[in-house]
Formats: C-alpha cells, sequence, structure tokens
C-alpha cells in the first residue's frame, strides 16, 4: 500500500509549506528538487547533496529507459541502489523529452523557446536529419533513441511500467509536451490526448498497487481555457499528486497567468509540482501562487558555464569568467555555508574555469545547490512565520530587477 502522505503546516497568503511523506524520508515543502537526469546530479555525489541538504533528485525515465536500460536498473537493486541515493527520488515520464527532441525539427528550428532547454545541448546526440523524431498517435509516441537510432514506443501503460521497475518513490504519468509554438488547435489536441493517457496510466498504476505514488500532468500551453480544462480534468482523478507541465507561454508574466488560471482548480489537500522552473524570480512567483515542488536542470547547468548564484548579481547571477574577479579574495557569496564559499576565493574559481578544470564544475555546482538550498528554507520557515511576501519583497527589489521579457 502506497505510504505516501501529504500535510499542509502552514499557510501564507496563496503560498504554503507541508511535508510530503514517501518511502524513502520526507521533502518538507516548498522545495526544490535536484535534477539527476542520468542517474545522477552532476558532478556531485549523494553524500555531498545530503550535507547541501538536497531533499529529494528527479532522475529521467526517458534517458535511463534508453541507457543503461530499465533491466539493468532492476538488475542492480533499483534506482535508488544503483545511484546510491536512500532519499525521495521522482522519476518524469520522458513525455517532455521526447517532444523536445522531436519539436525542433516539427517546426524547422534548431532552437525552440526555452521550455525546451534541451534541445539546446544534444549537439554530439544522434539526431535523424530531416526526418522526424516523434511521431504520436493515440495508442502512444513512437520515437528514435538519440544513443543508437533505434525505434522505439512509450504507452501511457508502458510508462507506467518502467518507471515501476525503476522503483522512485513519486513517478509522473506520460503527457504530449506541447511547445509555445504550437498553435491553439494543436495545443487542445494534445491536451485532450494527453487527458485519455492519464487515464489509461491511472488504470494501469491502480491494476497493482505498490509503494509509489503516481502524479497527473496539468497540460494546456499558455492558454486558458484549455489550462482550466486540464487542471479541472486532471485533478478529478485519482492521482497522488499533480504536476504542472508544458508550455507556461512567452514571459514570466505568463507564467504567473497561467498558474493562477490552473492553480485554484487543484484539490488544496494534494501536492502541485511545478516542472522546469528553478530560476529564483519564478521560484517566487510558483511559491507564491502554492506550489510545493519544483525542480530544474538551470541551477547545475549554469554552474557547468561558470555562472554562480549571487545576491549581488544581475538576476541573482555573476559569471565567474568575468574579468573583474581575477583577483577577487571574497567568496562567491559572503555568509553562504558552502563547502565552497567556505573554502575557495572568487579569484580561484574563476581560475579554475579559465583553466578547464573539472573542480571548477563541482565547487560551483556544490555552491548553486546550496545557495537555493538555503533559499527553499528560508521561503518554508518564512511561511510558517507569516513573512512571505516580506521575504519576497528584500530578495525580489532593487537592483535584482526580474526579467519581465521573453
Ligand atoms: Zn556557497
Amino acid at each position: 500500500m502506497s505510504q505516501f502522505k501529504f500535510e499542509i503546516t502552514a499557510r501564507d497568503a496563496g503560498a504554503r509549506s507541508g511535508r510530503v511523506e514517501t518511502p524513502h524520508g520526507v521533502i518538507e515543502t516548498p522545495s526544490f528538487v535536484a535534477v539527476g537526469t542520468q542517474a545522477t546530479v552532476k558532478t556531485v555525489s549523494p553524500d555531498e547533496m545530503r550535507e547541501l541538504g538536497i531533499q529529494a533528485i528527479i532522475a529521467n525515465t526517458y534517458h535511463l529507459y534508453l541507457r543503461p536500460g530499465v533491466d539493468t536498473i532492476r538488475k542492480m537493486g533499483g534506482l535508488h541502489r544503483f545511484m546510491n541515493w536512500d532519499g525521495p527520488l521522482l522519476t518524469d515520464s520522458g513525455g517532455f523529452q521526447i517532444f523536445s527532441l522531436g519539436a525542433g525539427k516539427e517546426h524547422g528550428v534548431g532552437k525552440i523557446a526555452s521550455i525546451f532547454p534541451e534541445e539546446r545541448d544534444r549537439g554530439g546526440h544522434f539526431k535523424a536529419r530531416g526526418k522526424p523524431l516523434v511521431k504520436v498517435e493515440e495508442q502512444g509516441v513512437e520515437f528514435i533513441s538519440y544513443v543508437d537510432g533505434s525505434r522505439h514506443r512509450f504507452t501511457p501503460q508502458g510508462v507506467i511500467d518502467i518507471q515501476r521497475k525503476l522503483g522512485a518513490d513519486i513517478i509522473l504519468a506520460l503527457d504530449e509536451c506541447t511547445s509555445p509554438l504550437h498553435d491553439y488547435h494543436y495545443t487542445r489536441q494534445a491536451c485532450q490526448r494527453t487527458h485519455r493517457w492519464a487515464l489509461r496510466a491511472l488504470e494501469e498504476f491502480q491494476r497493482k498497487p505498490g509503494k509509489q505514488a503516481l502524479f497527473g500532468i496539468v497540460q494546456g500551453g499558455a492558454y486558458r481555457d484549455l489550462r482550466e480544462e486540464s487542471a479541472q480534468f486532471i485533478s478529478s482523478l485519482d492521482f497522488d499528486g499533480f504536476a504542472l507541465g508544458g508550455s507556461l507561454g512567452k514571459s514570466k508574466r505568463e507564467m504567473g497567468q497561467v498558474l493562477e488560471w490552473a492553480v485554484p482548480l487543484l484539490p488544496e489537500s494534494k501536492p502541485r509540482h511545478l516542472l522546469g522552473i528553478g530560476e529564483i524570480e519564478d521560484i517566487f512567483a510558483a511559491v507564491e501562487r502554492g506550489i510545493d515542488l519544483v525542480d530544474c536542470v538551470a541551477p547545475t547547468r549554469m554552474a557547468r558555464n561558470g555562472t554562480l548564484f549571487a545576491r549581488e548579481g544581475q538576476r541573482f547571477r555573476i559569471h565567474i569568467r568575468n574579468a573583474r574577479f581575477k583577483d577577487d579574495p571574497r567568496p562567491v557569496e559572503g555568509g553562504c555555508a558552502c563547502y565552497t564559499c567556505q573554502n575557495y576565493s572568487r579569484a580561484y574559481l574563476r581560475h579554475l574555469f579559465e583553466a578547464g578544470e573539472l573542480l571548477g564544475m563541482r565547487l560551483a555546482t556544490i555552491h548553486n545547490l546550496c545557495f537555493l538550498e538555503s533559499l527553499m528554507r528560508r521561503i518554508r520557515s518564512a511561511i510558517a512565520e507569516g513573512q512571505f511576501s516580506e521575504l519576497r519583497r528584500e530578495w525580489l527589489s532593487s537592483p535584482n530587477i526580474p526579467d519581465q521579457g521573453a
């Protein structure tokens, strides 16, 4: 039987804090879920993750299915054991990756709007030139492996089965993820197909009840009626929680709107996960509107590019390779408790990045995760103390003016 439980412990206007109980421990919410696409959060070990206070990791069904393969992971004792992470673990449905790898081709563009960031760094991976990588049918979705060009099919039921074998605590139903480049008509079709897939996923999930929890995914792009319809439909089903996926519009203002349309239609008593959001301003905007969980590759990917979170920086970030840090003896962020800031100067970090040393990526990742996790802790205590809007104002007031544009 499911050991999954969610309780809300405090509310502050639209924001809420709470606890998600899983078979592998508790996630205090609101929480940032670290992205471990290939069953690893790049450059840091699970022990380091725990030290940083990271509570949960989301791994990627699509990538792990293609490599090393679900059977390998099952034989190694499941995903927790395989990657040596004994805390709460999520896997996504693979929908996002299938469509992000296909959408660029379909639209004849190399890089699609930012909701498909995976599209950007696939340079070395297999792509069938000129041929569509993805074929969507009622039954499921057929796609070509970027690893070796082989053909595969994901169905809503099949994806439940794959995620059962992986064994994460929270799993997601297969959805069709649309991009901002899809028009209303297509987004509507895809959204309704996602609803039919959700029914099939849930039926398969309930056929063999286990310890896992299943989240349904709300789609609908940046179209109000579609988001509302999707939130209503998906939340009428007996999922353990709800995720919001797909295009959140072309600007931060549109993202706020999408949340304002959809979130009030979701049941109060179940957790809400906003997929693919992890910038500081976006986290505040999401939490303010009642989101409990967010995940995003940005903090760790940024770190590997030498972009570090800092209060002083434009949009909370500094580019450590910038010449002004050449002789800067200060830590990345004064007062940060992380190993990087306790032991190293900006000058040293800059040097590591300039010299192409791997330690630079590690130290930067450690800092970014610590920075974000300590922000989430502050957000949780601010909600408990009824101080969330003060905290928000403290962070988002000038000179860190959030980017309002696309
Ligand atoms: Zn730090």
